[in-house]
C-alpha cells in the first residue's frame, strides 16, 4: 500500500501535500523505525523516507521524538452528572488534546442524563444530545449506550442505536440505581448479539457490596482506607463470572470495563479463547497505584471497582502480557474537588480524572520502569482500543487512514499537576508525580491542535465519529511485550 501510493506521488511529481513530519521514530502496534509521514486533507497518504515524499506546505520536525497514532481512549464520561457543573465537551477534549489523546468514547444514557427520572427519554434522544456537543469537542468521539432501564422499550432502542453509530452497550450489574439484574442481561446480550454489537458490563456482585457497604457504615468506618473493603476483588470476580457465563451462552462479544484485580482477571482468563467473543480492559490507575492511596490522599481517589493491592497491579501487567486484558483506557470522570472531599468515604461520588495524564503515566510505568516495548504501549492504548470498537480509521498509522498523530518525547520528564489540568476536575490522584515523557503536538485528522505542549487549536474540530460494527474475527495484531 505504502509503496504504491509512493509511486503515485512519484508520478504526480509536482503535487504537494499539507504536512510532513521528518526526522522522529514512527511506532505502531508491530515496528519502531525511523521514517516520515506525509499528510494531505486530514489523511495519512504516504510512510517513507523523506526524500521519496512529495513537497509539503508545513514541515514538522520530530527530531528525538516518537510519532505514534493518536490514543483511543474507550472509556471516558464527560458532562453526564446533573448537578455538577464540571466536565463540559469543551473542558475535556481539551484534556485529552493535550494528553495526546485523539478519540475518546463517551457515554449517551436513556435520556439527556444518567437520572432515570424521565420515564419519556430514550437513548436516542442521548445519542442527540452528545452528539449535538461535537462544536464544543477538540478531539474525535463516539458513544457506548447505556442500558439503564430494565423493560422491554430499552430492548427496541438498541436497533435506532446501531444505526446511529453507536455499536456497543453498557450495563451494570452494581449497586447503582442504574443496575439491571441477570435476567435483563441475559435478554440484553441476545439482542446485542443478533445485531452484532459489543455488550460492556461494569460486573461487581451487588449484593455482597451492599451487605459490605451497610456492615462498614453501621462500624462507623468512614476513613478511606476502609472503602476497598466494601467493594472486594472476589465481588469483581464473581459478577465478572457472572456476566461472562451468560455472554457465552448467548454468544455476544462481550467487553469487560475497568478490570482492577487478579481474581477478576482469572475469571476473564476462564472465558477468553482466541479473542473473537471476550474481551476486557484495565485502567491507568490499576496499573499505576495501589491502595495506600486511601491513606495518602482520603476521598479523592474512590473509583469503582476500588484500587487494590501491589499484587492486583502486578496481575494487570501478567494479563496484559497474556493478552486477556487488551486495552488500557482511563474512566476518566471530572468532579470539583469539593464534592470529593466529604468525612465519610460513603458520601464521596466514585471517579477520577486522567484522561491529560495517562499517556505519559502509563508510558513511565510500563515502558521506562518494566521494560515494555513502544509497540505494546502502541496496541493497547491505540490500535486494539479502535479496532475492539469498530474504528478502522484509527489507532494505527497505516495509509489511507485519519491523520489523527502524536508527537511524544520520550525523554522529556514533567511534573503531573491538576493546575495544569485542562479538565475543570480540580485534583489529580497523580499530583506531584515525576513521570518521564511529554506530548509535544497533537494532530486531529491532520490540523494541529497541541504544538509545543499548548492548546492551539479550537474547540469544534473534533467530530462525532459514526462506528461500524467491530469485527473481533479478524483480529492479526499480536505484539512482543519487551
Ligand atoms: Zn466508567
Amino acid at each position: 500500500m505504502t509503496k504504491q501510493l509512493n509511486n503515485s506521488y512519484a508520478l504526480f511529481g509536482l503535487m504537494v501535500v499539507e504536512t510532513v513530519i521528518a526526522g522522529g521514530h514512527l511506532v505502531t502496534a508491530t515496528t519502531v523505525r525511523q521514517t516520515s509521514i506525509a499528510i494531505d486533507n486530514g489523511i495519512i497518504v504516504s510512510i517513507g523516507n523523506e526524500e521519496v515524499l512529495p513537497d509539503a506546505r508545513r514541515r514538522i520536525d520530530a527530531t528525538g521524538q516518537l510519532i505514534i497514532p493518536g490514543v483511543v481512549d474507550p472509556h471516558v464520561h464527560i458532562d453526564e452528572v446533573p448537578g455538577n457543573r464540571a466536565g463540559t465537551y469543551e473542558s475535556e477534549t481539551a484534556a485529552a488534546a493535550l494528553g495526546g489523546v485523539t478519540t475518546v468514547l463517551d457515554f449517551a444514557w436513556q435520556g439527556t442524563d444518567r437520572s432515570i427520572a424521565n420515564e419519556n427519554s430514550n437513548l436516542y434522544d442521548g445519542i442527540e444530545h452528545k452528539k449535538a456537543k461535537a462544536d464544543q469537542a477538540y478531539v474525535d468521539y463516539g458513544l457506548h449506550g447505556v442500558l439503564h432501564r430494565d423493560d422491554p422499550e430499552t430492548l427496541a432502542q438498541i436497533d435506532t442505536a446501531v444505526d446511529a453509530g453507536v455499536t456497543s452497550f453498557k450495563l451494570f450489574m452494581s449497586t447503582y440505581d442504574v443496575g439491571v439484574n441477570a435476567g435483563f442481561l441475559d435478554r440484553a446480550f441476545r439482542h446485542i448479539a443478533d445485531r452484532n454489537a459489543v455488550a460492556i458490563v461494569h460486573t461487581e456482585e451487588p449484593a455482597v457490596c451492599t451487605a459490605q457497604l451497610d456492615r462498614l457504615r453501621e462500624a462507623g468506618k468512614g476513613d478511606a482506607i476502609h472503602y476497598p473493603d466494601s467493594r472486594p476483588d472476589y465481588a469483581e470476580a464473581m459478577g465478572a463470572a457472572a456476566a461472562l457465563r451468560l455472554a457465552d451462552e448467548t454468544g455476544v462479544k462481550y467487553y469487560g470495563v475497568h478490570t482492577s484485580c487478579r481474581k477478576a482477571a482469572e475469571e476473564i482468563e476462564r472465558f477468553r479463547r482466541d479473542g473473537s467473543r471476550i474481551r476486557a480492559e484495565t485502567c491507568t490507575h490499576y496499573t499505576v497505584l495501589d491502595d495506600s492511596v486511601y491513606e495518602e490522599q482520603g476521598t479523592l481517589p474512590i473509583v469503582a471497582p476500588p484500587i487494590r493491592t501491589d499484587d492486583d497491579r502486578e496481575a494487570m501487567f501478567d494479563y496484559l502480557e497474556k493478552g486477556t486484558l487488551s486495552v488500557v483506557s482511563t474512566d476518566h470522570v471530572v468532579y470539583h474537588r469539593a464534592f470529593k472531599e466529604v468525612e465519610n468515604w460513603w458520601n464521596s461520588p466514585y471517579g477520577a480524572n486522567s484522561v491529560q495524564w495517562s499517556l505519559p503515566l502509563f508510558h513511565q510505568e510500563a515502558v521506562v520502569e518494566r521494560g515494555y516495548s513502544y509497540p505494546f504501549l502502541v496496541s493497547v492504548m491505540c490500535t486494539n482500543p479502535a479496532e475492539t470498537f469498530g474504528l478502522p480509521q484509527k489507532g494505527t498509522l497505516e495509509p489511507g487512514t485519519d491523520a489523527d498523530i502524536v508527537l511524544f518525547d520520550p525523554n522529556e520528564s514533567q511534573t503531573v499537576t491538576s493546575s495544569r489540568n485542562a479538565s475543570n476536575a480540580t485534583f489529580s490522584i497523580y499530583e506531584g508525580r515525576e513521570v518521564t515523557g511529554t506530548v509535544t503536538t497533537t494532530l486531529v485528522r491532520g490540523r494541529v491542535i497541541v504544538d509545543d505542549g499548548e492548546l492551539v487549536g479550537s474547540a469544534g474540530t473534533g467530530s462525532f465519529v459514526d462506528r461500524d460494527r467491530p469485527q473481533w474475527e479478524k483480529r492479526t495484531t499480536q505484539t512482543a511485550t519487551r
